[in-house]
């Protein structure tokens, strides 16, 4: 406990705190002006409020949230009040301040992938501020930026895991964070970053340093993480002719990592977003509506596709060079979903490489995020008031989003 007590005071702007030894949670406290700060021995009178939060809070219990959910596959969205699971002492409370908004957020409402949990709280790209820690919590301290991002917890001792490949947690422990069964959590429900706060495993949050610009880093979380982990893997470098296949929210990743990396880079997309791609450094832009695909034979030697709807798979795979790699990590729904024959693979691949990839695991995250900070690689955002969710899924799927949306929570009032 001295030494916990020691740990506190030394902490950034803490102010205060209470150990609670029984439960191994301890609560700090952000503002050192807040009224509301509790001193030892009061941490069994109620209600605090953590810092410029506002969240309601007493140790050991559910932790209060709000926030907007889906009640049904329509794009439509409503306020929702809902708890959290208490603060565990591994875990960190975290106050949301940004949440993006992902096409995977419009598939899981519409149950394109199975069945979907209503209400739903969807939002696997937050970005928020530390507000409370566990007391056996080393990663963070109240104050800290901290991002979440499509996980917040897995078995921690499986192979996947221990490679620090938590999302192919080969126990199937994977806590997505949401729509997903808590198993850590007596099952539970988990509900995602639309809301005002998030609970979980310090492992799964990822540190985000103070000078990152904070308002367009929580779609880094999910298009960042899920675009630059198959271009570190199919080691992406100088001089390669590469391409991507889709280029919204992950696309537009996808292309600025490959840029920074030295790739000469083409976009396809449906729609002309010639002057967007090339300001964003695209050496070529090409419609699909077009017949410029046969120009581009045996061409690349990596092609990422994140198109969310059925295309041909194969046209993409003629534009690959011998031995090139081409990385699939668009979700479409089970019945749009591309066709590929295991008879193609073998008769027309030509020693060319066919994957897919899902996100990115916890250490290759935090790896990413420090890179795109460090090389300025931002996604383009627009930022939206809460109330425009149901706005802003229309223009996902009318392909006018200008990249990403992302919520301001604010405007959560
Ligand atoms: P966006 O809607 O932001 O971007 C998709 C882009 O693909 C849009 O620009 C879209 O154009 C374009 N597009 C649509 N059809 C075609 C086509 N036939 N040819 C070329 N381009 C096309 O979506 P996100 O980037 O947010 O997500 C993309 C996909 O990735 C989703 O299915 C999502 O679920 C999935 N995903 C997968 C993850 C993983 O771990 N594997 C993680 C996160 C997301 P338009 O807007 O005009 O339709
Ligand atoms: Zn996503």
């Amino acid at each position: 406990m001295q030494q916990r007590r020691a740990f506190l005071k030394t902490g950034a702007k803490v102010a205060g705190g209470v150990a609670l030894a029984s439960m191994g949670i301890s609560t700090l406290f952000a503002d050192s002006n807040n009224s509301h700060r509790v001193n030892a021995g009061q941490d069994t009178q109620g209600v605090t409020l953590l810092g410029d939060s506002k969240i309601p809070f007493k140790n050991g219990d559910r932790i209060p949230a709000r926030g907007y959910a889906a009640f049904g596959k329509e794009w439509k969205f409503k306020p929702y009040t809902f708890t959290r699971h208490p603060l565990g002492e591994n875990d960190v409370l975290i106050e949301i301040l940004y949440a993006g908004i992902c096409h995977s957020d419009l598939h899981a409402v519409r149950g394109d992938h199975g069945s979907p949990i209503y209400p739903m709280v969807p939002g696997h790209e937050i970005m928020g501020k530390v507000v409370a820690v566990g007391s056996k919590v080393r990663k963070f301290k109240v104050g800290d930026y901290a991002g979440v991002g499509c996980m917040v917890n897995s078995c921690g001792e499986c192979e996947a895991c221990r490679a620090s490949k938590e999302q192919y947690c080969t126990n199937a422990k994977t806590v997505f964070t949401y729509n997903s069964k808590d198993v850590f959590h007596n099952d539970e429900n988990t509900y995602g970053g639309y809301s005002n706060n998030i609970v979980l495993s310090e492992k799964f949050a990822i540190k985000v340093p103070k000078n990152a610009q904070i308002e367009k880093v929580a779609p880094l979380l999910c298009a960042g993480i899920t675009t630059y982990s198959p271009i570190m893997f199919s080691k992406v470098a100088k001089g390669q002719k590469v391409a991507v296949a889709g280029v919204g929210g992950l696309g537009h990743m996808a292309l600025q990592y490959m840029v920074a990396l030295g790739a000469e880079v083409t976009c396809f997309d449906i729609i002309d977003k010639e002057e967007a791609c090339k300001a964003l450094g695209a050496k070529e832009f090409v419609n699909v509506k077009s017949t410029r695909f046969s120009e581009f034979a045996n061409t690349f030697d990596f092609i990422i596709s994140t198109i969310p709807y059925e295309y041909d798979i194969n046209a993409y795979r003629a534009m690959l060079k011998f031995g090139g790699e081409m990385a699939i990590v668009g979700l479409p729904s089970h019945a749009d979903s591309p066709k590929l024959d295991s008879q193609s693979l073998i008769w027309q691949f030509q020693n060319k490489k066919l994957y897919s990839s899902l996100i990115g695991g916890i250490k290759e995250t935090q790896e990413m995020l420090d890179f795109s900070v460090k090389h300025g690689i931002y996604p383009k955002v627009e930022i939206i008031k809460i109330t425009e969710l149901d706005s802003a899924y229309q223009r996902v799927a009318q392909g006018k989003a200008d990249f990403r949306f992302v919520i301001d929570m604010k405007s959560l009032a």
